[in-house]
């Protein structure tokens, strides 16, 4: 086989170009194609091998193996040298196929006659689509320039099956992005959704793929890098020193933009005939393989800014912005990789879900979906590259799975479960009106969390007798500035507004560990859940906390006010922050400004350290909230948001709940109100036992609260409390199993 030279990659290019736009869609294309490719390159065979399913490949279109052998041979993933080029997404070239680790011979193709094999990946976008594979009778190794030339052709390949190009009649092959697909994530907000795919980042539309004179397309590389590299300085000169993360993301980001591998790579790809769009796009594509074979997680972030950088160049090159033309459909759900909450809150309602390729259950963006509501599926790995703009998805938010492009029988039992779903909220909602008032005659308070003004609407529908929690961070993490005292006024009397005669425990700025407020300095912490955050923060740097206080009094303006400090450790710091907040009280009044007509204040008991206080602090506080989520992870050492630990622990295993109840018992001693704010107070079975233990009132996400009263309604509380008791009685580890058998026999 001759040498190849660019002119040949060029021309060869230029001829399947011509190829595609001459001949119809569909297998005589595939088959024009494999023989020009074998032409041009002097081999005896070249054949395409398509994922018919993402574990089967087969032979599609060949020239030079038994035609007969076509749509009949397959092979499964890293099954023969082809099946292992899939599996690799890498290259095999060999002299002595027969002799290569791996090697499956297929009679019916009648290719024993030919020993040198060469075959390359199809891809596009981390997708992998098939193989192209060469070979001749002339045990040859290919050069380096003929296993880059053929890649090259491979990635026109995927190109066009992407555009649907082979999809004609009598082609079994099954296309790629039209398979029904399912993804398992993992829960962040619970809750289904039916609708289309919205991509947060939709791809960048390549209808040019092959230049006619490389000069020019090698100086529109050129010149788009180059503005590239200015963006990305001018992103790093207004970013400023203050986020280190994003220094570094930037960092990285100028880094690829000066590569001269990166540079080299595309150019070479120009050279060969490639438009500069489809270079770019080619390194992306491998880049995006590499990305799901390296275990490495530093590195595989490393590849995702690289991925990030090419979708930037392909906007410059393509003039294509996020915004495409496309309209949003009426259903949406957002697909993204990851989103930050201001971006989130910006779609607001309108989504009907959300899954994201990465994300953390205690992340910003989750925080803000369980605020609006949204079922939000995270760690969904591969959604970005799978699904396309309108597909049809199904989002399991309870069950952490996503179905893309259902069928219809998947699509018909969901929608089964969404409606047995709303028939259950219905019964709830007949509740409504009605107390959490158990058998035995308790009344247990059930109140909601909330963070946004979005939140307040649900107050009066979900039956909820006050907002327990404010999570007064959110707004501060929803935008990209410092809030002015003025917005805060605004905010929370409107808070108060809409809560009417219900009360509001407003929590004050809870930030440090995952909540990150990207324009306030931040010390690089190696354990941040355990350190510079809350209330810590609070009283070191006093100026952000007692700019709400002042806020949260105005916004008062002589009404009711009850305000609650986060990750209180220690009496003295609950001290501090009490005697802040008189202070500010003070200088309220000889400002002139109305004063709460009564004022609460409170602690969140989120560490067992503060279990143990003395008494005096008790009776000092006007009331304590159970933070379970903080507790827990403190309790049993256990990351709240490490997916890994996260749920190995059980709130109802006998130590924990002990433990709560010295908690219990130590607010009854000295007459303080109690109430428990976690997320395990919205599950059902849990807040059973919280309610049977003693804790008198109960904060959690409006959607949880007609469930949770309906248990404590058909319960006694003095039998949980019992049950309990037994349980521990009998030195059992958890009381699960036997709140489960008791819930059981209640009748519905
Ligand atoms: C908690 O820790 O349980 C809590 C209610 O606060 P957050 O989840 O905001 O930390
Ligand atoms: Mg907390």
């Amino acid at each position: 086989m001759p040498h190849r030279t660019e002119t040949d990659s060029r021309k060869l290019l230029r001829r399947l170009r011509d190829e595609m736009s001459l001949s119809n869609p569909g297998q005589e294309r595939l088959d024009r194609i494999t023989t020009i490719i074998a032409e041009s390159m002097g081999v005896d065979v070249c054949s395409v091998y398509l994922f018919r399913d993402p574990d089967t490949l087969e032979l599609c279109a060949t020239e030079g193996l038994r035609p007969e052998s076509v749509h009949q041979t397959r092979l499964r993933l890293g099954e023969g040298l082809v099946g292992k080029v899939a599996r690799l997404a890498r290259p095999v070239n060999t002299a002595n196929a027969p002799k290569e680790p791996g090697f499956r011979f297929m009679p019916e193709t009648g290719e024993e006659v030919f020993t040198s094999f060469l075959g390359v990946p199809i891809q596009r976008l981390g997708e992998r689509l098939g193989v192209l594979v060469v070979q001749a009778k002339d045990p040859r190794l290919y050069s380096d320039d003929e296993i880059y030339g053929l890649e090259v052709v491979a990635m026109v390949i995927a190109e066009m099956t992407e555009l649907g190009a082979f999809v004609g009649e009598g082609t079994s092959f099954a296309t790629t992005h039209k398979n029904p697909i399912l993804l398992r994530g993992v829960t962040a907000q619970e809750g289904e959704a039916e609708g289309e795919v919205w991509l947060h980042e939709p791809r960048v539309v390549i209808t040019n793929l092959v230049n006619d004179d490389s000069q020019a397309e090698l100086a529109r590389l050129e010149a788009a890098v180059a503005q590239l590299r200015v963006s990305i300085d001018e992103l790093m000169a207004h970013a400023g020193s203050r986020d280190k993360e994003h220094q570094e993301i930037l960092q990285t980001y100028r880094m690829f933009a000066h590569s001269r591998g990166w540079m080299k790579r595309m150019e070479e790809d120009i050279r060969l005939g490639l438009s500069a769009e489809a270079a770019v796009e080619k390194e992306q594509s491998f880049a995006r393989a590499r990305l799901e074979t390296v275990p490495d997680a530093y590195l595989r972030d490393r590849l995702h800014d690289l991925d990030d950088l090419s979708n930037r160049l392909l906007r410059i090159l393509t003039g294509q912005g996020h915004e495409t033309g496309a309209d949003m459909p009426d259903r949406p759900i957002l697909v993204a990789r990851n989103i930050g909450p201001g971006e989130l809150l910006e779609y607001g309602r309108k989504l009907r879900g959300v899954v994201l390729e990465e994300g953390a259950v205690g992340s910003h963006a989750t925080i803000v979906a369980r605020a609006l509501a949204i079922p939000l599926v995270i760690n969904a790995a591969r959604i970005t590259t799978e699904a396309l703009n309108g597909d049809h998805i199904l989002v399991d938010g309870t069950e952490g799975i996503v179905h893309l492009r259902p069928d219809d029988a998947i699509s018909s039992a969901f929608r089964d479960k969404m409606a047995m779903q709303a028939k259950a909220q219905e019964r709830y909602a007949i509740l409504r009106d009605k107390p959490a008032k158990a058998r035995c005659g308790t009344h247990v308070k059930l109140n909601m969390n909330a963070g946004l003004m979005a939140d307040l609407p649900s107050l009066p529908s979900s039956g909820a007798e006050a907002v327990g929690l404010f999570r007064s961070e959110l707004q501060f993490l929803a935008q990209d500035r410092m809030p002015k005292r003025s917005d805060l006024v605004a905010n929370y009397a409107r808070v108060l507004d809409a809560a009417k005669d219900k009360k509001v425990y407003f929590r004050t700025l809870d930030i440090g560990s995952d909540k990150v407020m990207p324009y306030m300095n931040r010390p690089d912490e190696p354990n941040p859940a355990m350190g510079w955050r809350a209330l810590r923060v609070g009283l070191d740097k006093p100026g952000v906390l007692r700019m709400q206080l002042q806020a949260l009094i105005r916004a008062a303006n002589g009404r009711a006010l009850s305000v609650m400090f986060p990750l209180v450790a220690a009496q003295s710091e609950f001290t501090q922050a009490h005697d802040m907040l008189l202070r500010e009280i003070e200088r309220e009044r000889r400002m002139g400004h109305a004063l709460p007509e009564k004022l609460e204040i409170g602690a969140m008991l989120e560490t067992p350290s503060l279990a143990y206080a003395p008494h005096s602090f008790f009776e000092a506080v006007d009331f304590i909230s159970i933070g379970g989520n903080d507790l827990k992870q403190f309790f049993f050492a256990a990351d709240r948001e490490n997916e890994l630990v996260r749920r190995r622990y059980d709130t109802l295993s006998v130590s924990f709940l002990t433990f709560l109840q010295v908690i219990v018992d130590r607010c009854h001693e000295a007459g303080t109100d109690l109430s428990f704010c976690g997320e395990d107070a919205g599950r059902p079975i849990d807040a059973l036992a919280l309610a049977g233990i003693g804790i008198g009132a109960l904060s959690m996400r409006p959607a949880s609260i007609g469930p949770v009263k309906s248990l404590i309604r058909r319960a006694n509380l003095n039998e949980v409390s019992e049950l309990i008791a037994r349980v521990q009685a009998r030195g059992l580890e958890n009381a699960r199993p036997a709140l489960l058998d008791y819930v059981a026999t209640l009748v519905e």
